[in-house]
C-alpha cells in the first residue's frame, strides 16, 4: 500500500547501512517487497572506514563491504522484490492498520511495517560544551578526512573518539602530525593510541575556534592549568555521534531509540537502538531480526 508515490511495498526501511541493507535482504528472501529509502548513498559511512577487524567474512575495509552490500540490493532490485528510493525521511507514523513514512519532500510512504535504521551522526561542535567555534565555521570530521590532503599541514583534532585509531591504522604510513585536544571524558579511549607517534595528546578543560587567515586560531585551556594560543592549518572533529532519530518515533533520555517502547508498526535497527553495541555485524543481525518480526506477526494464524 502507498498513500503517494507509485511503490507497492509489505515493508519500509529507512537508511541502507548494514541494518537497513540486512532488512530489506531478508526481507527480500522471504518474497516481501520492500522499500529502501537512503538520503546518501548505500552503505555510506562505510565507505570512510578503512580498517575493519571483526566483521566476519573476512572483510579488512569498509569500502568493499559497501559495494558488496550494493551489489546485494542490486541483485534484489533486478529480482523485482526491492525498491531504492534516494531520499530524506523526516518523520514516521505509526497507524493501526500501516506504517507511514514522510519525506522532506512532503511525500507520504506507506506499507505494513517501517524498520527505521538511520543510524547516528556526527557531533559537531554546537553540540559539546566544551568547544565554542562560530556556527558558519564548518569543520570536517576525522574519519572521513583523506590522508593526502593532510600531510605536511598543522592539524588539530577536536576530541579522541574511537575513529582516531581507525583512522590511524588505515594509514599507517601517512605523514601526519595530529595535536589532539580532548576532554577528560575522552580519556579512557587514548589508551589505544597512546603509542602513536604521531599523535600529540592533550587534556583540556575548554577550547575556542576563531578563523584566521589561511586556517583558525585555537585557544586551548589545559587540564593541567594554563592557556595556550596557536594558529594551525586545519581543525577536524571527533567527539563522537548523536542518534538519528527521526520524528515521530519514542526517544529515551539520552536520545537513543529503544525498540520495546516504538509502535507495533515501527521497528527500530542498528545503531540507532542504543549508545553501545554499534557494531557492523550487530546492525546486519539487528536488521534481519526487524525485518522478520513483520513476516511472522503477518503470518501467524491467532490461537
Ligand atoms: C570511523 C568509524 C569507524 C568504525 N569502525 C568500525 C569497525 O571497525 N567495526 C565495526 O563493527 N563497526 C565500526 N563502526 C561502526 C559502524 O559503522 C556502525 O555500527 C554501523 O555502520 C551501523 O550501521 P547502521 O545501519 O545502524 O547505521 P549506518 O551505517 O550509520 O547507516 C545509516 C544510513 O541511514 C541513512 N540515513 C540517515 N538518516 C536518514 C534519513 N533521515 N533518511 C534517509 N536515510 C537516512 C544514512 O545516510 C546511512 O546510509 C565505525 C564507525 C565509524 C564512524
Amino acid at each position: 500500500m502507498q498513500v503517494s508515490g507509485s511503490w507497492d511495498a509489505e515493508l519500509l526501511v529507512v537508511g541502507a547501512g548494514p541494518a537497513g541493507v540486512a532488512a530489506a535482504v531478508m526481507a527480500s528472501s522471504l518474497r516481501m517487497k520492500a522499500l529502501v529509502v537512503e538520503a546518501d548513498q548505500v552503505g555510506s559511512k562505510l565507505r570512510a572506514i578503512g580498517s575493519l577487524e571483526n566483521v566476519p567474512g573476512g572483510w579488512s575495509a569498509g569500502p568493499a563491504l559497501a559495494e558488496a552490500m550494493a551489489s546485494d540490493l542490486a541483485r534484489h532490485q533486478e529480482l523485482g522484490r526491492v525498491t531504492v528510493l534516494r531520499g530524506c525521511a523526516a518523520r514516521v507514523v505509526g497507524r493501526d492498520d500501516r506504517a507511514e513514512v514522510v519525506l522532506d519532500d512532503g511525500r507520504v510512504l506507506a506499507a505494513g511495517a517501517v524498520v527505521v535504521a538511520t543510524g547516528v551522526t556526527t557531533l559537531s561542535p554546537a553540540d559539546v560544551p566544551w568547544i565554542s567555534a562560530p556556527a558558519a565555521a564548518w569543520l570536517p570530521p576525522l574519519w572521513r578526512a583523506a590522508a593526502g590532503e593532510l600531510e605536511g599541514r598543522r592539524v588539530v583534532v577536536l576530541g579522541a573518539d574511537r575513529p582516531l585509531g581507525t583512522w590511524l591504522r588505515a594509514h599507517p604510513t601517512a605523514r601526519v602530525q595530529f595535536d589532539v585536544l580532548f576532554p577528560a571524558g575522552d580519556r579512557y579511549k587514548t589508551d589505544e593510541v597512546g603509542e602513536e607517534r604521531r599523535l600529540r595528546l592533550d587534556e583540556v578543560t575548554s577550547v575556542g575556534v576563531a578563523p584566521a587567515p589561511n586556517g583558525f586560531r585555537i585557544t586551548a585551556a589545559h587540564a593541567g592549568g594554563g592557556t595556550h594560543s596557536f594558529v594551525v592549518d586545519a581543525v577536524l572533529t571527533n567527539m563522537g555521534s548523536k542518534p538519528a532519530a527521526l520524528d515521530g518515533l519514542v526517544v529515551g533520555g539520552d536520545g537513543y531509540c529503544p525498540p520495546d517502547d516504538q509502535h507495533p508498526r515501527v521497528l527500530v535497527a542498528g545503531d540507532l537502538k542504543g549508545s553501545r553495541m554499534q557494531r557492523i555485524a550487530v546492525a546486519m543481525g539487528d536488521g534481519s531480526r526487524a525485518a522478520l518480526e513483520p513476516y511472522y506477526q503477518a503470518r501467524t494464524v491467532a490461537g
